[in-house]
């Protein structure tokens, strides 16, 4: 064993390992990556600089995605009046126990005459505000999106996965016919569908939610459910129809080709910082984060290697004499000059997922190559710089997609087909991962689901097949094929 690799089992060894302790891995991964951080308020996050390239990363492919067919940013307050609020019955028992209130301001603490509600999300103060700006059916459709931060007052946090504050988008359209908005929210499943499958290397389930897990006041949400490496599902994000309820509730309305007055219907839809958390679990391994390409704030690193200064000068000039070339080409990269010993950079960029690592060195140099290692295989090759930047992207794509080759693998050999809940209960005594069954559609038997099997739910149901067997809990024809897991 070479002084290098021992050193890089040293470092390594400080993270938890997956299989000992999955919680815990986690929250080490994302803090000696430098992800993110609990702050000061409890349940709060702050995202690092690491982190935050990730979510901008899907940010801007989303960004660009709703752009092209037409929606539009804006920004509403981060306060909402408490009668707005309380409009809409439904949607308001489905959020209350998670509002934080603002009821003092200034600089003696005055009581406000109302208390304003921090955001949870924003269906209700834009329905009271876009009503101003539809008259007509000549106004429609309205396609509208807010890139923000909401709270919501979570008892059990989780960095990523479960704050009390957590950065999305929020999309809320506004639509002259049923078909329209039914047709809306399918299209930004499927957004969200390429956000997660090519650009986080996640391959989902899609489907409708069962109306226990309906968004509170739609009349359905669409979901996309990704497989954890250790088991459990994760929702990833949801789209929803809400029909003309919340036109009713907040009198949104336009008049129709006929001049005659009509609710609007309408959708939502949101994915949020928790897709970072999501790639943390779906990819990495015992040393650390494995970073889909597409979406990593660095690609290829390039770590130099000398003993004294007249190798370190003829590496630095090597060096120079391509990395113009890989900037030119789009690809992210850094060279890492930082006072450290090769075997401790190694460690550092595996820890943080960099796709590819170059290591360079003084003979290296001589015979104009480089060695080319990459995070999923930990393969060494050697390889000419002249043509590097095309070799390099079509190394990152091939990255890119054995990811997602191996995440498919994982949530296949993850995936069973049963018949009851017996089946369903001892299955999920001892494992993991997604079982697909049939439903008779009853809410009081997906209760007792959940009840028997250990909190498995309903992830989603499949609306594309037509069951042809028999209820797993009552045994009376099923009407819907849906996907079981425990879930975060
Ligand atoms: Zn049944």
């Amino acid at each position: 064993m070479t002084q290098e690799t021992e050193e890089q089992q040293d470092f390594v060894k400080e993270l938890t390992k997956m299989s000992d302790d999955f919680d815990r891995w986690y929250t080490d991964v994302i803090r000696k990556a430098e992800m993110a951080d609990w702050s000061g308020v409890r349940g709060m996050m702050v995202v690092r600089p690491y982190g935050w390239a990730m979510w901008e990363a899907i940010q801007r492919a989303f960004d660009d995605m709703i752009k092209e067919s037409g929606h539009e940013n804006w920004a509403f307050p981060l306060l909402i009046p408490r009668e707005y609020l309380m409009k809409e019955a439904e949607h308001i028992e489905g959020f209350a126990p998670e509002v934080a209130w603002v009821t003092k301001a200034g600089g003696s603490m005055e009581e406000l005459e109302e208390p304003l509600a921090v955001r949870p999300t924003s269906e209700t103060i834009i329905g009271a505000i876009i009503k101003r700006y539809i008259q007509s059916h000549r106004d429609l459709p309205k396609l509208t999106n807010q890139w923000n931060s909401v709270v919501r007052w979570e008892m059990r946090s989780r960095l990523f996965l479960r704050s009390r504050e957590f950065w999305w988008q929020e999309g809320h359209t506004f639509h002259a016919s049923a078909q329209e908005a039914i047709d809306e929210a399918q299209l930004i499943l499927g957004y969200y569908r390429s956000i997660a499958e090519d650009w986080l290397a996640v391959p989902v389930l899609v489907g409708k939610k069962s109306p226990a897990e309906t968004f509170p006041g739609a009349v359905h949400t669409l979901t996309l459910e990704g497989l954890m490496r250790d088991g459990l599902a994760l929702q990833m994000g949801t789209s929803h129809y809400f029909g003309q309820n919340f036109a009713r509730a907040y009198d949104i309305a336009f008049s129709n080709k006929d001049n005659e007055r009509e609710l609007c219907y309408s959708t939502s839809w949101g994915i949020s910082t928790r897709l970072v958390g999501s790639l943390v679990m779906a990819h990495g391994d015992d040393s650390g984060l494995i970073v889909p390409p597409r979406v990593a704030p660095i690609q290829v690193v390039v770590v130099p290697i000398f003993r004294d200064e007249e190798g370190r000068t003829k590496v630095q000039r090597f060096i120079d004499g391509w990395a113009r070339e890989l900037k030119a080409a789009g690809i992210r990269h850094r060279v890492d000059w930082r006072d450290e010993r090769p075997g401790d950079k190694y460690a550092h960029w595996e820890l943080k997922g960099v796709p590819i690592r170059l290591n360079v060195g003084p003979r290296d140099a001589d015979a104009g190559n480089v060695e080319m290692v990459d995070r999923l295989t930990r393969q060494k090759v050697s390889v000419p710089v002249t043509g590097l930047a095309v070799r390099l992207t079509d190394e990152l794509e091939a990255f890119q997609r054995k990811l997602f080759e191996r995440a498919q693998a994982f949530q296949r050999v993850n995936t069973s087909e049963l018949g009851t809940l017996d089946e369903v209960v001892a299955h999920f005594r001892e494992h993991g991962g997604f079982v697909w069954t049939e439903w008779c559609g009853d809410t009081d038997e997906e209760a007792k689901i959940k009840t028997e099997a250990g909190g498995v739910t309903i992830r989603t149901i499949d609306s594309d097949s037509q069951p042809s067997g028999k209820c797993l809990v009552c045994g009376r024809p099923a009407r819907h094929r849906v996907a079981l897991a425990k879930a975060y």
